[in-house]
Protein backbone atom coordinates (compact mmCIF):
# COMPACT_ATOMS: atom_id res chain seq x y z
CA UNK A 1 0.00 0.00 0.00
CA UNK A 2 2.43 2.98 0.91
CA UNK A 3 5.17 1.54 -2.03
CA UNK A 4 2.35 2.39 -4.41
CA UNK A 5 1.48 5.58 -2.97
CA UNK A 6 5.17 6.55 -2.97
CA UNK A 7 5.54 5.05 -6.79
CA UNK A 8 1.87 6.67 -7.41
CA UNK A 9 4.02 9.97 -6.91
CA UNK A 10 6.82 9.28 -8.58
CA UNK A 11 4.36 8.30 -11.51
CA UNK A 12 3.44 12.19 -11.84
CA UNK A 13 7.38 12.60 -12.03
CA UNK A 14 7.79 14.51 -9.23
CA UNK A 15 11.52 14.26 -7.75
CA UNK A 16 12.17 15.79 -4.31
CA UNK A 17 14.95 17.13 -2.33
CA UNK A 18 16.14 17.40 0.65
CA UNK A 19 17.66 20.13 2.50
CA UNK A 20 19.24 20.03 5.53
CA UNK A 21 19.47 23.08 7.83
CA UNK A 22 21.56 23.10 10.85
CA UNK A 23 21.87 24.88 13.92
CA UNK A 24 24.51 27.81 12.89
CA UNK A 25 22.14 28.76 9.74
CA UNK A 26 19.38 29.09 11.96
CA UNK A 27 20.87 30.69 14.88
CA UNK A 28 19.51 34.33 14.57
CA UNK A 29 16.61 36.14 13.13
CA UNK A 30 18.80 37.40 10.35
CA UNK A 31 19.78 33.89 9.58
CA UNK A 32 16.20 32.85 9.82
CA UNK A 33 15.56 35.64 7.17
CA UNK A 34 18.02 34.49 4.55
CA UNK A 35 16.45 31.55 4.23
CA UNK A 36 13.94 33.34 1.76
CA UNK A 37 16.25 34.14 -0.76
CA UNK A 38 18.09 30.35 -0.20
CA UNK A 39 14.52 28.95 -1.36
CA UNK A 40 13.52 31.09 -3.97
CA UNK A 41 15.79 29.80 -6.49
CA UNK A 42 13.63 26.19 -6.08
CA UNK A 43 10.77 27.48 -6.61
CA UNK A 44 8.34 24.71 -8.68
CA UNK A 45 10.97 22.09 -6.90
CA UNK A 46 9.44 19.35 -4.17
CA UNK A 47 11.29 20.05 -1.04
CA UNK A 48 11.75 18.10 2.38
CA UNK A 49 13.30 20.64 4.60
CA UNK A 50 15.30 18.83 7.81
CA UNK A 51 16.11 21.30 10.61
CA UNK A 52 18.06 21.16 13.42
CA UNK A 53 17.97 23.09 16.79
CA UNK A 54 18.95 26.42 16.78
CA UNK A 55 22.68 27.05 17.70
CA UNK A 56 24.09 25.73 20.68
CA UNK A 57 20.23 25.17 21.96
CA UNK A 58 20.51 21.39 22.51
CA UNK A 59 23.90 21.94 24.87
CA UNK A 60 21.64 24.30 27.02
CA UNK A 61 18.98 21.48 27.21
CA UNK A 62 21.30 18.71 28.06
CA UNK A 63 22.14 21.22 31.14
CA UNK A 64 18.32 21.52 31.29
CA UNK A 65 18.39 17.66 32.30
CA UNK A 66 21.56 17.30 33.66
CA UNK A 67 20.38 19.67 36.55
CA UNK A 68 16.71 17.80 36.26
CA UNK A 69 18.11 14.43 36.76
CA UNK A 70 20.41 15.38 39.91
CA UNK A 71 17.28 16.62 41.68
CA UNK A 72 17.94 20.62 41.70
CA UNK A 73 14.41 21.21 39.87
CA UNK A 74 14.64 24.71 40.47
CA UNK A 75 17.87 25.33 38.00
CA UNK A 76 16.46 23.01 35.71
CA UNK A 77 13.31 25.01 35.50
CA UNK A 78 15.76 28.23 35.13
CA UNK A 79 17.68 26.87 32.76
CA UNK A 80 14.60 26.30 30.71
CA UNK A 81 13.35 29.33 31.45
CA UNK A 82 16.52 30.96 29.64
CA UNK A 83 15.58 28.52 26.15
CA UNK A 84 12.27 30.18 26.43
CA UNK A 85 13.18 33.42 26.38
CA UNK A 86 15.40 33.15 23.68
CA UNK A 87 13.19 31.78 20.93
CA UNK A 88 9.95 34.44 22.30
CA UNK A 89 12.67 36.95 21.33
CA UNK A 90 12.92 35.40 18.01
CA UNK A 91 9.19 35.96 17.59
CA UNK A 92 9.05 39.71 18.24
CA UNK A 93 12.81 39.75 16.56
CA UNK A 94 10.94 38.16 13.14
CA UNK A 95 7.70 40.57 13.70
CA UNK A 96 5.46 36.79 14.18
CA UNK A 97 2.64 38.47 16.07
CA UNK A 98 2.29 36.98 19.95
CA UNK A 99 -1.20 35.37 18.87
CA UNK A 100 0.10 33.67 16.27
CA UNK A 101 3.00 31.48 17.36
CA UNK A 102 2.70 31.53 21.02
CA UNK A 103 0.38 29.20 21.20
CA UNK A 104 1.83 27.17 19.33
CA UNK A 105 5.00 27.19 21.14
CA UNK A 106 3.38 26.86 24.42
CA UNK A 107 2.30 23.37 23.94
CA UNK A 108 6.15 22.46 24.02
CA UNK A 109 7.03 24.36 26.50
CA UNK A 110 4.39 22.93 28.50
CA UNK A 111 5.07 19.35 27.90
CA UNK A 112 9.04 20.03 29.03
CA UNK A 113 7.79 22.24 32.41
CA UNK A 114 5.57 19.27 33.45
CA UNK A 115 8.14 17.13 32.88
CA UNK A 116 10.56 19.34 35.43
CA UNK A 117 8.06 19.32 37.90
CA UNK A 118 8.19 15.23 38.40
CA UNK A 119 11.00 13.77 40.45
CA UNK A 120 13.19 11.36 37.81
CA UNK A 121 12.23 7.48 38.35
CA UNK A 122 13.26 6.37 34.98
CA UNK A 123 16.89 6.43 33.86
CA UNK A 124 18.17 9.86 32.33
CA UNK A 125 18.70 8.86 28.89
CA UNK A 126 14.87 8.84 28.78
CA UNK A 127 14.41 12.20 30.25
CA UNK A 128 17.16 13.54 27.93
CA UNK A 129 15.33 11.97 24.75
CA UNK A 130 12.12 13.75 26.12
CA UNK A 131 13.55 17.11 26.92
CA UNK A 132 15.99 17.81 24.46
CA UNK A 133 13.63 16.70 21.38
CA UNK A 134 12.08 20.08 22.53
CA UNK A 135 14.95 22.57 20.60
CA UNK A 136 14.01 20.74 17.34
CA UNK A 137 10.55 21.37 17.27
CA UNK A 138 10.91 24.66 18.56
CA UNK A 139 13.14 25.59 15.82
CA UNK A 140 11.52 23.99 13.27
CA UNK A 141 8.19 25.65 14.50
CA UNK A 142 9.20 29.27 14.19
CA UNK A 143 11.20 28.88 10.63
CA UNK A 144 7.84 27.37 8.98
CA UNK A 145 5.78 29.84 10.51
CA UNK A 146 7.70 32.65 9.77
CA UNK A 147 8.27 31.47 5.87
CA UNK A 148 4.70 30.74 5.68
CA UNK A 149 4.34 34.81 6.68
CA UNK A 150 6.98 35.69 4.04
CA UNK A 151 4.54 33.64 1.28
CA UNK A 152 7.16 30.76 1.46
CA UNK A 153 4.28 28.30 1.81
CA UNK A 154 4.94 25.59 3.25
CA UNK A 155 3.47 22.61 6.01
CA UNK A 156 5.05 21.77 9.04
CA UNK A 157 5.53 17.80 10.31
CA UNK A 158 6.24 16.67 13.98
CA UNK A 159 8.64 13.93 13.01
CA UNK A 160 7.66 12.12 15.74
CA UNK A 161 4.43 11.13 14.23
CA UNK A 162 6.84 9.59 11.00
CA UNK A 163 9.90 8.59 12.28
CA UNK A 164 9.89 5.77 14.10
CA UNK A 165 12.75 4.14 16.53
CA UNK A 166 13.14 1.33 19.41
CA UNK A 167 13.51 2.43 22.49
CA UNK A 168 17.53 3.08 22.79
CA UNK A 169 16.88 6.31 24.15
CA UNK A 170 20.18 8.62 22.69
CA UNK A 171 20.77 6.43 20.22
CA UNK A 172 17.25 5.21 18.58
CA UNK A 173 17.52 2.27 16.00
CA UNK A 174 15.34 3.39 13.31
CA UNK A 175 12.22 1.11 12.09
CA UNK A 176 12.57 1.61 8.64
CA UNK A 177 8.91 -0.50 8.13
CA UNK A 178 6.95 1.74 10.02
CA UNK A 179 8.61 5.06 8.98
CA UNK A 180 8.24 4.43 5.40
CA UNK A 181 4.64 3.93 6.05
CA UNK A 182 4.22 6.61 8.08
CA UNK A 183 6.07 8.73 5.36
CA UNK A 184 3.13 7.79 2.81
CA UNK A 185 0.57 8.50 4.78
CA UNK A 186 1.49 11.47 6.30
CA UNK A 187 4.28 13.66 4.59
CA UNK A 188 3.10 12.70 0.91
CA UNK A 189 -0.31 14.24 1.35
CA UNK A 190 1.77 17.52 2.53
CA UNK A 191 3.50 17.08 -0.45
CA UNK A 192 0.79 16.80 -2.54
CA UNK A 193 -0.82 20.57 -1.52
CA UNK A 194 2.80 22.30 -0.91
CA UNK A 195 5.94 22.79 -2.38
CA UNK A 196 7.62 22.82 0.78
CA UNK A 197 7.68 20.48 4.27
CA UNK A 198 9.60 21.27 6.99
CA UNK A 199 10.28 18.88 9.42
CA UNK A 200 12.98 18.21 12.78
CA UNK A 201 16.02 16.33 12.48
CA UNK A 202 17.84 14.09 14.96
CA UNK A 203 14.33 13.05 16.69
CA UNK A 204 11.68 10.58 16.77
CA UNK A 205 9.47 8.06 18.62
CA UNK A 206 8.90 4.79 20.36
CA UNK A 207 5.51 2.85 19.33
CA UNK A 208 4.22 4.00 22.36
CA UNK A 209 5.17 8.06 21.60
CA UNK A 210 7.66 8.24 23.77
CA UNK A 211 10.15 11.13 22.58
CA UNK A 212 14.12 9.61 20.99
CA UNK A 213 17.24 10.96 20.26
CA UNK A 214 19.44 9.61 16.80
CA UNK A 215 22.51 10.94 18.29
CA UNK A 216 24.32 14.13 18.51
CA UNK A 217 24.62 15.53 15.28
CA UNK A 218 21.81 12.95 14.38
CA UNK A 219 20.16 15.56 12.02
CA UNK A 220 22.03 14.78 8.59
CA UNK A 221 21.04 10.94 9.09
CA UNK A 222 17.22 11.95 9.05
CA UNK A 223 18.10 13.96 5.92
CA UNK A 224 19.88 10.73 4.46
CA UNK A 225 16.59 8.77 5.74
CA UNK A 226 13.74 10.87 3.99
CA UNK A 227 15.80 10.70 1.13
CA UNK A 228 16.17 7.01 0.84
CA UNK A 229 12.42 6.89 1.57
CA UNK A 230 10.93 9.63 -0.59
CA UNK A 231 14.16 8.40 -3.30
CA UNK A 232 14.66 11.96 -3.36
CA UNK A 233 16.90 13.51 -6.31
CA UNK A 234 19.77 14.78 -4.01
CA UNK A 235 20.19 16.25 -0.53
CA UNK A 236 21.86 19.48 0.42
CA UNK A 237 23.35 20.05 3.52
CA UNK A 238 23.70 24.19 4.26
CA UNK A 239 26.54 24.57 6.10
CA UNK A 240 28.27 27.65 7.33
CA UNK A 241 31.86 26.52 5.34
CA UNK A 242 32.15 26.32 1.40
CA UNK A 243 32.15 22.62 1.67
CA UNK A 244 33.97 19.26 2.68
CA UNK A 245 37.56 20.05 3.17
CA UNK A 246 40.79 17.87 3.52
CA UNK A 247 41.04 18.90 7.59
CA UNK A 248 39.23 21.09 9.88
CA UNK A 249 40.84 24.70 9.29
CA UNK A 250 40.64 25.78 12.89
CA UNK A 251 43.56 22.49 13.39
CA UNK A 252 45.28 22.89 10.09
CA UNK A 253 45.40 26.39 8.46
CA UNK A 254 46.61 25.06 5.29
CA UNK A 255 43.33 23.27 5.06
CA UNK A 256 41.76 23.15 1.36
CA UNK A 257 38.55 22.64 -0.12
CA UNK A 258 37.27 19.07 -1.80
CA UNK A 259 34.88 19.81 -4.73
CA UNK A 260 34.23 16.05 -5.20
CA UNK A 261 34.70 13.08 -3.46
CA UNK A 262 33.21 9.61 -3.31
CA UNK A 263 30.75 8.04 -0.55
CA UNK A 264 33.48 5.94 0.16
CA UNK A 265 35.91 8.75 1.34
CA UNK A 266 33.31 10.47 3.34
CA UNK A 267 32.43 7.51 5.08
CA UNK A 268 35.86 6.74 6.53
CA UNK A 269 36.53 10.41 6.85
CA UNK A 270 33.51 10.50 9.21
CA UNK A 271 33.80 7.63 10.49
CA UNK A 272 37.33 8.78 11.62
CA UNK A 273 36.05 11.29 13.35
CA UNK A 274 35.98 14.08 10.81
CA UNK A 275 33.07 16.63 12.12
CA UNK A 276 31.46 17.14 8.24
CA UNK A 277 28.83 14.46 8.41
CA UNK A 278 26.76 12.37 10.67
CA UNK A 279 28.54 8.87 9.93
CA UNK A 280 25.63 7.10 9.15
CA UNK A 281 24.42 9.13 6.66
CA UNK A 282 26.35 7.87 3.71
CA UNK A 283 24.84 4.43 4.00
CA UNK A 284 20.92 5.08 3.17
CA UNK A 285 22.49 7.62 0.28
CA UNK A 286 24.58 5.34 -1.35
CA UNK A 287 22.39 2.97 -1.64
CA UNK A 288 20.13 4.44 -3.55
CA UNK A 289 23.36 6.53 -5.49
CA UNK A 290 21.69 9.46 -4.32
CA UNK A 291 23.86 12.51 -4.26
CA UNK A 292 25.20 15.01 -1.50
CA UNK A 293 25.98 18.52 -2.15
CA UNK A 294 27.43 20.05 1.34
CA UNK A 295 27.07 24.21 0.41
CA UNK A 296 27.13 27.44 1.81
CA UNK A 297 24.36 29.17 3.36
CA UNK A 298 26.49 32.38 3.97
CA UNK A 299 26.89 32.25 0.03
CA UNK A 300 24.99 30.29 -1.48
CA UNK A 301 26.52 30.57 -5.35
CA UNK A 302 29.25 29.16 -4.49
CA UNK A 303 29.28 25.36 -6.27
CA UNK A 304 30.08 23.20 -2.40
CA UNK A 305 31.16 20.12 -2.50
CA UNK A 306 29.53 17.17 -3.72
CA UNK A 307 29.68 13.31 -2.91
CA UNK A 308 28.37 10.95 -4.93
CA UNK A 309 29.18 7.07 -6.31
CA UNK A 310 31.94 8.16 -8.58
CA UNK A 311 35.27 7.78 -8.08
CA UNK A 312 37.76 9.91 -6.61
CA UNK A 313 40.08 12.05 -8.55
CA UNK A 314 43.84 11.97 -6.47
CA UNK A 315 42.52 13.52 -3.05
CA UNK A 316 45.12 15.63 -1.30
CA UNK A 317 46.10 14.12 2.28
CA UNK A 318 43.04 13.98 4.07
CA UNK A 319 43.45 14.93 8.10
CA UNK A 320 41.56 13.75 10.91
CA UNK A 321 42.01 14.42 14.88
CA UNK A 322 40.18 12.91 17.43
CA UNK A 323 41.37 14.26 21.03
CA UNK A 324 40.61 13.18 24.04
CA UNK A 325 41.33 9.65 23.50
CA UNK A 326 41.90 6.97 26.29
CA UNK A 327 44.24 3.96 25.40
CA UNK A 328 43.30 0.40 27.28
CA UNK A 329 46.50 -2.06 27.42
CA UNK A 330 44.97 -5.34 28.31
CA UNK A 331 47.91 -8.02 29.41
CA UNK A 332 47.06 -11.73 30.31
CA UNK A 333 47.92 -12.26 33.65
CA UNK A 334 49.39 -15.72 33.06
CA UNK A 335 51.49 -16.01 29.94
CA UNK A 336 48.47 -17.31 28.13
CA UNK A 337 47.20 -16.23 24.48
CA UNK A 338 45.00 -13.38 24.54
CA UNK A 339 42.17 -15.09 22.44
CA UNK A 340 38.83 -16.85 23.20
CA UNK A 341 36.59 -16.77 26.13
CA UNK A 342 38.72 -13.33 27.71
CA UNK A 343 38.69 -11.57 23.75
CA UNK A 344 34.59 -12.63 23.75
CA UNK A 345 34.02 -11.37 27.33
CA UNK A 346 35.80 -8.01 26.20
CA UNK A 347 33.69 -7.66 23.32
CA UNK A 348 30.47 -8.10 26.04
CA UNK A 349 31.95 -5.81 28.38
CA UNK A 350 32.71 -2.80 25.39
CA UNK A 351 29.23 -3.44 24.04
CA UNK A 352 27.13 -3.74 27.27
CA UNK A 353 29.17 -0.01 28.53
CA UNK A 354 28.54 1.60 24.80
CA UNK A 355 32.08 1.60 24.19
CA UNK A 356 33.56 1.95 20.15
CA UNK A 357 37.23 1.43 19.89
CA UNK A 358 38.57 3.83 17.50
CA UNK A 359 41.77 1.61 16.87
CA UNK A 360 42.57 -1.68 17.91
CA UNK A 361 46.01 -3.56 17.88
CA UNK A 362 46.47 -7.40 19.04
CA UNK A 363 49.81 -8.75 20.00
CA UNK A 364 50.59 -12.65 21.44
CA UNK A 365 49.86 -11.38 25.29
CA UNK A 366 48.56 -8.00 25.36
CA UNK A 367 45.67 -6.32 23.61
CA UNK A 368 45.24 -2.53 23.02
CA UNK A 369 42.23 -0.24 21.95
CA UNK A 370 42.12 2.99 21.89
CA UNK A 371 38.18 5.13 22.81
CA UNK A 372 36.51 7.90 23.22
CA UNK A 373 37.30 8.96 26.79
CA UNK A 374 34.18 9.44 28.76
CA UNK A 375 34.90 9.24 32.51
CA UNK A 376 32.51 7.01 33.99
CA UNK A 377 32.53 4.80 30.88
CA UNK A 378 36.23 4.30 31.21
CA UNK A 379 36.34 3.70 34.96
CA UNK A 380 33.02 1.10 34.16
CA UNK A 381 34.90 -0.50 31.95
CA UNK A 382 38.46 -0.64 33.24
CA UNK A 383 36.60 -2.32 36.53
CA UNK A 384 35.08 -4.91 34.25
CA UNK A 385 38.19 -6.15 32.29
CA UNK A 386 40.23 -6.83 35.55
CA UNK A 387 38.23 -9.58 36.03
CA UNK A 388 40.51 -10.95 32.79
CA UNK A 389 43.29 -8.71 32.04
CA UNK A 390 46.28 -6.86 33.77
CA UNK A 391 44.84 -3.33 32.67
CA UNK A 392 46.29 -0.04 31.68
CA UNK A 393 44.76 2.94 31.01
CA UNK A 394 46.34 6.12 29.78
CA UNK A 395 44.02 9.35 29.15
CA UNK A 396 44.79 12.53 27.63
CA UNK A 397 45.70 11.30 23.65
CA UNK A 398 44.91 12.13 20.46
CA UNK A 399 44.50 10.00 17.67
CA UNK A 400 45.67 11.22 14.40
CA UNK A 401 44.13 9.97 11.19
CA UNK A 402 45.98 10.73 8.29
CA UNK A 403 44.46 9.10 4.69
CA UNK A 404 46.53 9.77 1.38
CA UNK A 405 49.58 10.34 2.83
CA UNK A 406 52.84 10.59 1.99
CA UNK A 407 56.20 10.42 4.13
CA UNK A 408 56.80 14.44 4.61
CA UNK A 409 53.62 15.08 5.18
CA UNK A 410 53.50 12.53 8.18
CA UNK A 411 56.71 13.51 9.81
CA UNK A 412 55.67 17.16 9.75
CA UNK A 413 52.27 16.33 11.54
CA UNK A 414 54.26 14.57 13.78
CA UNK A 415 57.00 16.42 14.45
CA UNK A 416 57.61 17.23 18.38
CA UNK A 417 54.77 14.86 19.21
CA UNK A 418 55.36 12.13 21.37
CA UNK A 419 53.64 8.57 19.14
CA UNK A 420 53.14 5.82 21.38
CA UNK A 421 51.33 3.69 18.92
CA UNK A 422 50.74 3.73 14.89
CA UNK A 423 49.45 1.52 12.32
CA UNK A 424 49.48 1.93 8.44
CA UNK A 425 47.89 0.52 5.38
CA UNK A 426 48.93 1.56 2.32
CA UNK A 427 46.16 3.98 2.08
CA UNK A 428 45.45 5.22 6.29
CA UNK A 429 47.86 5.67 8.50
CA UNK A 430 46.62 6.06 12.00
CA UNK A 431 48.58 7.84 15.04
CA UNK A 432 48.08 7.74 18.82
CA UNK A 433 50.26 11.05 20.39
CA UNK A 434 50.31 12.45 23.67
CA UNK A 435 48.60 15.81 24.16
N1 LIG B 1 20.55 19.51 17.50
C1 LIG B 1 21.22 18.23 17.53
C2 LIG B 1 22.65 18.40 17.98
O1 LIG B 1 23.11 19.53 18.14
C3 LIG B 1 21.15 17.51 16.24
C4 LIG B 1 21.92 18.11 15.09
O2 LIG B 1 22.35 19.24 15.14
O3 LIG B 1 22.10 17.42 14.09
O4 LIG B 1 23.33 17.42 18.20
MG1 LIG C 1 23.76 20.84 15.77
Amino acid sequence: MHRQNISIYFEQNIRMKVFKFGGASINSAERIKNLKPILSPFRGDRLLIVISAMGKVTNALEEVVGAFFKGDKDIALELFQHIKQQHLSLLTELNIPEAVAEVRLRDIFTEVEWLLHDKPVRDFNYYYDQVVCCGELLSTLIVSIFLNQEGVDNGWIDVRDVLRTDDTFRDGVIDWNVTRQQTAQIILPVLNEKEIVITQGFIGSTDENESTTLGREGSDYTAAVFANILQARDVTIWKDVEGVMNADPKEFPEAVFLSALSYREVIEMAYYGAQVIHPKTIKPLQNLDIPLYVKCFLDPQLPGSVISGKGDEKLPPVVVYKRNQVLFTLSSRDFSFVEGEPVNALHEILKKIKIKPTLTQNAAISLMFCADHRPEKTSAAAAALEEFFDVMVETNLSLLTIRHYDGTFLSRLTKDKQVILEQKTPETVQLIMRD
